[in-house]
């Protein structure tokens, strides 16, 4: 089994005392492939560090997360910028917006996010959306930039099934984690009626641990709880879920 995990921030401090144990352990539970969105410079050097540890299953991206949009955006955009020209990266993230977090830097957050989608049209690479209380001022984004170069995964998506629609309509896979798996989760009710081919597997981790571990640390090996939800909402096998999310895994990454 090639499980895929299309959100995983295994290079935060939170590893730091196990990091590679963490990795070995999701290895061997079939989790071959981790896909790392970035949050902001600081970050960078431990992700490249990462890489090299482990060449064979961690593929990154490059971008400012939103909640890190502050004054000195610009000059991070900057950063982005120079590393894609000097490193290969597979995507553009994690960006978008966040108004739950922090209202204060909207206007700055929206500029990023708009500016990080240019970038990753003309580098042809996939975007990883980060939305969190803020669906309308993605969606308006989104809208005006969409198009056939225009392609990417809707992270920890947990709108309407409306909403997963027009994430669709964009292009977006939705990414599916943890909160699939909450009893208040609400995506679960109406996951079965959104096509299998619109879904990649994540987990957040550290965050969004899914249920039994909800509240503690999360781990890329704790993607197989979302595995079991998905066969059970799919009533298929736990294989043909890992087998097709990690298809459309390929499909938006390249690789
Ligand atoms: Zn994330």
């Amino acid at each position: 089994m090639m499980i895929t995990d299309t959100h995983t921030h295994l290079y935060s401090e939170a590893f730091d005392e196990d990091r590679d144990s963490v990795i070995r352990n999701a290895i061997s539970k079939g989790v071959g492939r981790f896909f790392m969105p970035a949050i902001d410079s600081t970050y960078t050097q431990r992700m490249l560090d990462l890489e090299k540890d482990f060449p064979d299953h961690v593929y990154l991206m490059t971008g400012v997360h939103p909640t890190h949009v502050k004054e000195n955006f610009k000059e991070e955009l900057q950063h982005v910028e120079q590393m894609l020209s000097k490193h290969k990266f597979y995507a553009i993230g994690e960006i978008g917006i966040d108004l739950f977090w922090e209202k204060k830097y909207l206007k700055e957050q929206q500029i990023a996010f708009k500016s990080q989608i240019r970038l990753a049209k003309k580098n042809k690479l996939p975007i990883a959306i980060h939305c969190r209380d803020a669906f309308d001022a993605v969606f308006e984004i989104l809208e005006e930039e969409k198009g056939d170069n225009l392609r990417g995964i809707f992270h920890c998506f947990t709108g309407t099934f409306e909403q997963a629609q027009k994430a669709i309509s964009y292009n977006m896979k939705l990414g599916i984690g943890g909160v699939v798996t909450f009893k208040n989760g609400k995506i679960d009710k109406f996951l079965h009626d959104i096509d299998m081919k619109h879904i990649v597997l994540e987990t957040d981790a550290p965050y969004l641990a899914p249920t039994p571990y909800r509240g503690k640390r999360n781990e890329s090996a704790y993607i197989v709880n979302v595995l079991e939800k998905l066969a059970f909402i799919y009533q298929t096998t736990e294989d043909e879920i890992a087998l097709k999310t990690t298809k459309n895994s390929i499909e938006v990454f390249g690789v």
